[in-house]
């Protein structure tokens, strides 16, 4: 099928800022792309060749959208399955593939999906209400400090919880959960992987992940991370192995865990561009977005390897801040080398609402952080 300068189309669920930057790509190469999205004013609309405004929950909605495009792939999970099922039976190209999404939209059933395949993950207990936590841990089956997590709402850290008493237990959701073991995380790390229907696999080098204290968010990403050759091997090992055994098409990031211990486990993945691969729009030789167009519409991989070491910094509103979105001293930190910002186009900011990125690409790594440190003392996110 070719889609170069052609009408076949390329359908997005989701506007974000994902979405918008997948568009790059496909303007590029002159790709026809619809986008659905519930606001009106997503940040993709700019880009692609229709929008329409709907519900990425509802089934009607993805149904419609999905009958008048050739390929159909995400920038968010949280989209109607079944509506997805249904398309891909009667021929359309669904992709990442519903059973992927069905997987991973649940976190108990994407816990037991790792046990079943051998995946080393963090030890877990599935729970159908929070009573039945607390009744858990009056019979002294559980023990304090552990992880909650609800099963269907997670989200950038909301809806994880690290517990350490009976008082933080009453400030959880009551639904159906997963209980962890707490991990002592030595750091974060991550692999995005990408696959092709007709069966080539590539991954992107190791990337290691720095999270705010508070906001429990990414502030900063490394490539390549700062780990010894062989950890950075295993990390490899085990994202081929979660990715062949999901099967998707497209992007996989695989978001995994170095315990103090050395080992390795995957704490979640993601079927989608990822935040811990913005860093390679500048310093890889094909971006993470340029490489799920040519996954999903089967065409050959690009090349992973870096060109250099970049350090990506998120750019969240600051805390205290709401209303019609300012970047201040943007221009200074344009006159810095090697420091390229991206503006995601949402007009309000909010504290912790991810507005954007900086991306520093420096022949050092070590250099590059440091750069960004002093970057997140200059750019702040702030309102008018
Ligand atoms: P979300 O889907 O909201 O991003 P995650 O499952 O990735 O939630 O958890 C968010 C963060 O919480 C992780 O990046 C990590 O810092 C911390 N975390 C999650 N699970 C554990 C665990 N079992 N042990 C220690 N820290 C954890």
């Amino acid at each position: 099928m070719n889609f170069f300068s052609t009408s076949k189309t390329l359908g997005i669920l989701g506007g974000g800022q994902l979405g918008k930057m997948l568009l790059y790509t496909t303007r590029k190469w002159d790709i026809k792309t619809s986008v659905l999205d519930p606001k009106e004013n997503a940040p993709a609309r700019l880009a692609c060749d229709s929008f329409t405004k709907g519900d990425l929950t509802n089934f009607q909605a993805v149904y419609d959208f999905g009958k008048k495009v050739d390929v159909l792939t995400i920038e968010i999970e949280k989209v109607n399955v079944k509506a997805l099922e249904k398309l891909a039976q009667e021929g359309v190209k669904v992709y990442p593939q519903p059973h992927v999404l069905r997987t991973i939209q649940n976190k108990c059933l994407q816990k037991k999906f790792y046990e079943s395949h051998n995946i080393p993950t963090a030890s877990f207990e599935e729970f159908e209400t929070l009573d039945q936590v607390k009744e858990a841990v009056i019979k002294g089956e559980l023990s304090f400090p552990f992880v909650w997590k609800s099963a269907e709402m997670g989200y950038d850290g909301y809806g994880v919880s690290i517990v350490h008493s009976n008082k933080e237990i009453e400030s959880l959701n009551i639904g159906p959960c997963l209980i962890e073991e707490l991990v002592h995380v030595e750091k974060e790390l991550s692999v995005i992987v990408c696959s092709r229907p007709q069966g080539e696999m590539v991954h992107y080098p190791v990337v290691e992940s720095e999270f705010h204290p508070m906001a429990n968010q990414v502030e900063y990403v490394l490539c390549p991370a700062r780990i010894p050759g062989e950890v950075a091997k295993k990390a490899v090992e085990v994202a081929l192995k979660t990715a062949k055994a999901y099967g998707q098409i497209g992007l996989l990031a695989v978001e995994l865990f170095l315990t103090s211990e050395g080992d390795i486990l995957v704490n979640e993945v993601a079927p989608r561009p990822h935040n811990t691969g913005h860093y390679s729009i500048e310093a890889s030789y094909t971006c993470q977005f340029e490489q799920h167009i040519r996954a999903v519409l089967d065409l050959p991989l690009g090349k992973t390897a870096s060109k250099i070491a970049a350090v990506m910094v998120n750019l969240v509103g600051k805390k205290g801040y709401a209303g019609p979105v300012v970047y201040k001293n943007i221009d200074q930190i344009l006159g810095i080398k090697g420091v390229i910002p991206h503006i995601y186009g949402k007009k309000d900011t909010r504290p912790f609402r991810k507005m954007g990125h900086v991306t520093i690409i420096h022949p050092k790594i070590d250099t590059a952080r440091k750069m960004a440190a002093q970057l997140k003392e200059t750019l702040s996110v702030i309102s008018k």
